[in-house]
């Protein structure tokens, strides 16, 4: 609309110019012709304009000094003699200029009066009008072909609009049924993904959460499904001795105790699984304590104390289970982290022993890390197992790991906590000897190292 109306509003202004300067032309030729007259009468007026064939306006009229009419170029009903209330015309009688200029669609009517002075005094005026059809239609041309323009291009532009609408609210409703899905727990459901426009962009990170969403989904009920069946032998067996001690009658007593110590193992079993479940929710759900700048465990301690709580399973197995630690070996993690990671490595290097084999750990620090090492001369772990042992209830060998009291959550539980403070594990053969090597690196403590 705006384009439309401006160069219409300017092209009626050019046409109201353009009248102007014509209009004053003719009056200028008109006033001309009049002067040299002292005061102007019918007659001499007529004879003064006698030789002005074309004027090239549509009625000219002269006044004398009170408005009466003079001279008129209409000759049928000419209005000789009357008096011309034109407010043009009185203004002129004024001493002013006047031109006024309208366009009605039809034409251009415009109006021009200027005084006719003699020697400084208004002697009369000179009103000149035309009426212009040919410009106005013009014009109006114009304004049509404007306007038909406008509304080809406002077509085309809602036309393209409500198809690009169209396609976009496609795409956006496609992405939203999809994620309606996911949420419903579809978690196989897969926004599609067209172009590379944002809604694609939207869809593709979309679908790479769903495709987190479904692993963690995954490992959750691959975790709960492990965990009771973990849970569940343990607790068969206790259902099976009791069952038993209350059916046999005149059970004596040295197998009762045996049952009922047997009892006592797989609920002690029960409740390993218990902490070690609850220490990997800790773990995963983030409520571990959190630490700063001035968090600081010395390594050294903590060795020496886990290897006093081992010691004794240790030489129970035959086990020789030795440390050494650096002093400055000072990391950034809480000492429940080191305990709980030293503990479950030595124990496991310990489990994993043969008769009359060896545990040793080993704390050093290199650059802004604390490495620690755990290393066994074991039954060693095959290499294909390697990648796994860290997985939830993974074992390599179910039996001896249920033999030894083990849960499958030991190494899962370490590699949490080790990462947890921004740190690595890493397992290793002992080359072409038989064993175990494990290497955890984490950052060292601020004022650590210092040795
Ligand atoms: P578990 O409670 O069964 O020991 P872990 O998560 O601590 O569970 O360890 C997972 C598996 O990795 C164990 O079952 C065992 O087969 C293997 N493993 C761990 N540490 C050692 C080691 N030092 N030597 C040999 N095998 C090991």
């Amino acid at each position: 609309m705006l384009l439309n109306t401006y160069p219409l509003l300017v092209s009626q202004d050019l046409v109201f110019k353009s009248k102007e300067t014509s209009l004053r032309g003719s009056i200028k030729l008109i006033e001309a012709s009049l002067s040299g007259l002292e005061t102007l009468t019918v007659d001499n007026v007529s004879a003064a304009l006698s030789s002005m064939t074309e004027t090239g306006v549509n009625r000219l009229l002269v006044t004398d000094p009170f408005g009466r009419i003079l001279y008129d170029s209409r000759k049928e009903n000419g209005a000789v003699g009357m008096y011309a209330f034109y407010s043009e015309i009185a203004e002129a009688l004024w001493g002013n200029d006047a031109f006024y200029c309208t366009y009605d669609e039809q034409g251009f009517f415009s109006r021009m009066a200027e005084p006719v002075i003699y020697h400084n005094e208004i002697v009369g005026a000179v009103y000149v009008y035309e009426y212009d059809t040919e410009q106005a239609k013009l014009l109006k041309g114009f304004q049509q072909n404007l306007m038909t323009i406008s509304l080809v291009v406002a077509v085309l532009v809602m036309t393209l609009s409500f198809a690009l609408g169209r396609m976009l609210t496609g795409s956006i409703t496609n992405l939203l049924t999809a994620i309606r899905q996911v949420r419903e727990g579809s978690y196989s459901t897969r926004a599609a993904v067209r172009g590379s426009d944002e809604i694609a962009q939207i869809a593709a990170e979309f679908n790479s959460l769903t495709d987190r969403l479904a692993t963690t989904e995954n490992a959750r009920r691959r975790f709960v499904s492990d965990a009771s069946h973990e849970m569940k032998t343990p607790l068969a067996g206790i259902q099976l001795m009791s069952d038993s001690i209350l059916q046999t009658e005149n059970m004596d007593g040295a197998t009762v105790r045996e049952f009922v110590s047997d009892i006592g193992q797989e609920a002690q079993r029960l409740n390993r699984i218990t902490e070690h479940l609850l220490a990997l929710t800790r773990l995963d759900s983030g409520s571990v304590p959190a630490v700063d700048d001035r968090t600081a465990t010395a390594v050294a301690e903590v060795m020496e104390r886990v290897v006093r709580m081992l010691a004794v399973v240790a030489r129970e197995k035959g086990v020789t289970l030795t440390w050494e630690c650096a002093q400055d070996a000072v990391v950034r993690a809480t000492e429940d982290d080191v305990h709980q990671i030293l503990y479950n490595l030595m124990e496991n290097g310990i489990k994993y022993s043969t008769h009359s084999g060896f545990v040793h750990a080993r704390a050093a620090v290199e650059q802004d890390m604390v490495v620690i090492t755990v290393e066994d001369n074991g039954i060693g772990i095959p290499e294909s197992d390697r990648p796994h042992i860290f997985d939830r209830f993974y074992r390599v060998d179910k039996m001896r790991s249920r033999a030894e009291g083990g849960t499958g959550l030991g190494l899962s539980i370490v590699k949490d906590a080790v990462e947890y403070r921004g740190g690595t594990i890493a397992v290793d053969g002992r080359g072409e000897k038989a064993g175990t090597v494990f290497t955890v690196r984490l950052p060292l403590a601020e004022g650590g190292g210092a040795e």
